[in-house]
């Protein structure tokens, strides 16, 4: 399998290559050059399948000429026996059209650990004994960053710079980050929003200079493993609701569109999904951009679910460019046009192409705490204010009696104060990360400016000059 960037003109790479790299030299997103598409049989013989042989499943044609079968499920097993749940992503049922795919049963207790913690090995695997290094450079709105540090966190070849917007992710979120003191680990508070941290990091990866010097690499749901491995549990999912047979909704809480996106490529691969419900809180460009074809930044407001306080959304740039008849000069004019002016309309056949499958929805914080009372009441299911705002547009959209899988991106108790406002009930850790206040932080607060932060990268990273 090789694999293209979406702005045309940066070199097509392997697998192993496209997960070093992360965003592609042209500025563009890589993706695989053509769709791999599974036979209805395939996707029927996945429903007593293990987790992780409904992964291998799903991956192997995308890490094909890399890595074996065999190689992908040793992998795979020593990733997801790192979850607490037997079935990985277990789904949970609501009422009779509405379930719950758990995502969080992973060490940092958010979805993210799916994508990550397979995502580390595979760094492992394609650096140790290599004498290569990587500098991994991230920006997080909470929930990347500690799935990456725990995934990285003393690993050979790697260090980790981790920017997070100071004051703005939630004090468990913080401490999963800052309390791993191992030596490859750096977190930094930087005054400013998720969107400017994001900023900073796409600026050091543009810049010639500081990108020469260090072998950068990026985490963030920009890198393609990630989202490949995302792309299993809606399989998992669908086939235990009916699928081949009967097409399966989801509604996806919505941020960089990486999850969601996942749900597209299944869709791609063949899996019926019915309906990718693109699920946003107040922080609304994706809902604009799929209601209306307008997508335009506006100001963050920061909410109760700070992983979606998001005001660009980085994978977006995928789905264009497969709408848009995968033309990469035409997408690298129309994506310099969003960077200089911060607004662009989709073109028609952009909105043609994704009014199939998407549906979008936008929820306020009385819908938000209206769905977490809901789910307590109905089936006292205490979920987080992301699985929320899924769970709210999940019960607007009108989709008939197809069954509606929610994906509940983070476990309860990483929004404590935010669940106990809404439902009164106040959730607990889950005891194998209970101490986790009673553990010491470590961290640096910088100025969100370009300078300041490559200054401190250029004293620890480790330079290939
Ligand atoms: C990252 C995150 C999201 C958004 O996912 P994207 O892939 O960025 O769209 C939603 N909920 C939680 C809890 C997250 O951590």
């Amino acid at each position: 399998m090789r694999y293209i960037s979406t702005r045309g003109t940066a070199p097509a790479l392997d697998f192993q290559q496209v997960t070093l790299a992360g965003l592609a030299s042209d500025g563009g997103l890589y993706l695989p050059e053509s769709w791999p598409t599974l036979s209805t049989e395939t996707i029927a013989a996945m429903r007593g399948m293990s987790y992780v042989d409904t992964a291998v499943t799903v991956m192997a044609p995308f890490v094909a000429g890399v890595l074996s079968d065999d190689e992908l499920r040793a992998l795979c097993t020593e990733a997801y026996g790192r979850f607490s749940h037997a079935a990985v992503t277990p789904l949970v049922q609501l009422d009779q059209r509405h379930w719950l795919l758990e995502l969080f049963h992973g060490p940092t207790l958010a979805f993210k650990d799916v994508a990550l913690q397979l995502l580390g090995l595979l760094f492992e695997r394609f650096l140790s004994g290599s004498g290569k290094h990587v500098t991994i450079v991230g920006a997080t709105s909470g929930d990347t960053g500690s799935a990456a540090i725990d995934a990285l966190a003393g690993r050979e070849g790697v260090d980790v710079f981790m920017l997070h917007p100071k004051g703005r992710v939630s004090d468990v979120q913080r401490r999963q980050m800052t309390t791993v003191l191992a030596p490859n680990i750096h977190n930094i508070a930087i005054d400013g929003s998720f969107d400017d941290a994001q900023a900073l990091v796409k600026a050091m990866f543009n810049s010639p200079d500081f990108s020469g010097r260090f072998a950068l690499s990026a985490v963030n749901s920009i890198n393609w493993a990630r989202l490949m491995a995302q792309v299993v549990y809606y399989f998992y999912a669908a086939v235990r609701l009916g699928a081949p047979e009967r097409p399966v909704a989801f509604s996806v809480p919505t941020g960089n569109f990486g999850d969601v996106f996942a749900g597209y490529v299944a869709a791609k691969m063949g899996l019926p999904v019915a309906k990718l419900i693109v699920a946003t809180n107040v922080n609304d460009i994706l809902h604009r951009a799929l209601a209306d074809g307008d997508y335009s930044q506006g100001t963050v407001v920061p909410t109760p679910s700070p992983s979606m306080d998001i005001q660009v959304s980085s994978n977006f740039e995928r789905l264009l460019f497969d709408l848009g008849g995968r033309d990469g000069i035409a997408l690298a004019a129309q994506m310099a046009g969003f960077e200089s002016s911060k607004a662009m309309r989709l073109t028609n056949a952009q909105r043609e192409g994704a009014a199939g499958l998407f549906g979008s929805d936008r929820i306020d914080l009385d819908d938000m705490a209206l769905a977490m009372r809901w789910a307590c009441e109905k089936s006292g299911e205490v979920i987080d204010p992301h699985t929320a705002i899924g769970l709210a547009a999940a019960r607007r959209a009108d989709l008939g009696d197809v069954p509606v899988v929610t994906l509940a991106t983070a476990h309860p108790a990483k929004f404590d104060d935010a669940v106990e406002r809404a439902t009164g009930v106040r959730p607990t850790l889950p005891a194998r990360i209970g101490d986790l206040f009673e553990r010491q932080e470590r961290y640096d607060s910088l100025p969100g400016t370009f300078d300041a932060v490559t200054a401190y990268i250029a004293e620890r990273a480790v330079s290939t000059r």
